[in-house]
């Protein structure tokens, strides 16, 4: 078999340079043809010559008359020039705004598409990598919160397309949808083999962040660099955020209900400080299977490109004479209410979703600039939520309805974030 052709979106992000450690591990099955960035160009260009990609795209579109885009233009077409002759590679190429990424999507020469993206700006991206029938391996968990109505749909299509063309596993999942997300993974991995129908509860494991046991009154006022220290977990500021509010967790759980077709009274959400277990599936027989591993994300980056093959990871296996005690507890969703409000959202479904992650962007966002206190960034989602169900949740119809629901909670949420 081939090497597998993968486009990177987010390539500068924690999941991506990650993507970029496994890929550097095992250049003889996979192989990088195309990368994205926001708006770090200097790295982008630093990756592109290490793995000699020669189609690259910067989304941020104040950064087009930026004289590094002219380099970035001279750099693909030498990198281009090489493989061109070897007629491996289609025209070089280098973009500059949202477009330019989500063409990468649609590069002839990719089979997968690992989209690290961050927030509801991955959804695009995700859809049209599905569409174009490719692998999908999605970090972005807003894709799924946001727009899971159209994309397990197409996921499904891109199976059945893949079982058709012999591209699937003989056994097990057809892979066109790859969760990169530690619990999902997990999940993922507890289901291999098993019947969906037996299924009784899905454990969505919890940290519980740098706040777990804190009160109402000791987390007000909490700054931003607190929020950001994460204890278990190293990432991006966004997901930190939402870690430590528990709308991580909550989003976890409208991302399992999405990629597993479960109902929501099967999901639950237990906190596990270690981080050693990264979920677990109940059985209706009560049998219980959870997946252990040392909390590194280069291990569900891999088997999300390896699958349904596991390969050597650099990573300190983990040591249970070492371990010490698992600890287990309910979640305290009194304190942590993004937790609540998502689990609400996913349940009412449609478009409350959507509203729900829009404004907690804007909410994170605003409380990294010391514009908002910490806990103002739930009563900031539940607002914008309480608004959008007193004019009407609507079914999920598209990706053009999607983003103007988007844009309508952005909107909503800003002045609510202006008025404090
Ligand atoms: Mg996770």
């Amino acid at each position: 078999m081939g090497k597998r052709r993968i486009v990177v979106l987010g390539s500068t992000g924690s999941i991506g340079t990650q993507t970029l450690d496994v890929v550097r591990r095992h250049s003889d099955a996979l192989e990088i043809v195309g990368l994205a960035v926001h708006g770090r160009i200097d790295e982008l260009l630093a990756q592109a010559r290490e793995f000699g990609v020669d189609h690259l795209a910067v989304g941020d579109k104040a950064l087009a008359d930026d004289p590094r885009c002219d380099e970035a233009r001279t750099l693909v077409g030498e990198l281009g020039r090489a493989r061109c002759e070897a007629g491996t590679s289609s025209e070089p190429s280098f973009g500059v705004g949202p477009g330019a990424v989500a063409a990468l999507t649609q590069l002839p020469e990719a089979d997968v598409v690992v989209n690290a993206l961050v927030g509801a700006a991955g959804l695009q991206a995700s859809y049209e990598t599905l569409a174009a029938g490719k692998v999908l391996a999605l970090a972005n968990k807003e894709s799924l919160v946001v727009g899971g109505d159209l994309i397990m749909p197409l996921a499904a299509q891109v199976d059945a397309q893949r079982r058709a063309a012999g591209t699937a596993p003989a056994v097990g999942p057809a892979g066109a949808l790859m969760p990169i997300d530690s619990e999902h993974g997990a999940i993922y991995q507890c289901l291999l083999g098993e019947n969906a129908r037996e299924v009784s509860k899905l454990w969505v494991t919890a940290s519980g962040g740098p706040f777990r046991g804190k009160t109402r009154d000791q987390l007000l006022p909490i700054t931003p660099a607190q929020a950001l220290a994460h204890p278990t977990w190293n990432m991006g500021a966004k997901i930190s955020i939402d870690s430590s509010t528990l709308m991580n967790k909550g989003l976890e759980v409208i991302e399992a209900h999405h990629l597993f077709a479960m109902p929501y009274d099967k999901i639950e959400v237990v906190v596990q400080p270690q981080s050693a277990i990264h979920s677990m599936v109940e059985f209706a027989d009560g049998s219980v299977k959870a997946h252990l591993g040392t909390t590194d994300m280069r291990i569900p980056i891999q088997f999300a490109l390896s699958y349904p093959d596991r390969w050597e990871a650099p990573v300190a296996p983990l040591d249970f004479r070492t371990l010490g005690t698992l600890e287990f507890a309910a979640p305290d969703t009194d304190t942590f209410r993004c937790l609540a409000l998502a689990r609400h959202a996913g349940e009412t479904g449609g478009t409350l979703p959507c509203v729900m992650n829009a404004a907690n962007e804007v909410a994170v966002a605003a409380f990294l600039a010391e514009q908002i206190g910490y806990l103002d960034i739930a009563a900031c989602v539940e607002a914008a939520m309480e608004a959008h169900e007193r004019v009407g949740v609507q079914p999920v119809e598209s990706i053009a309805q999607l983003q103007e629901v988007d844009a309508w909670s952005r909107a909503t949420a800003q002045s609510w974030c202006c008025r404090r």
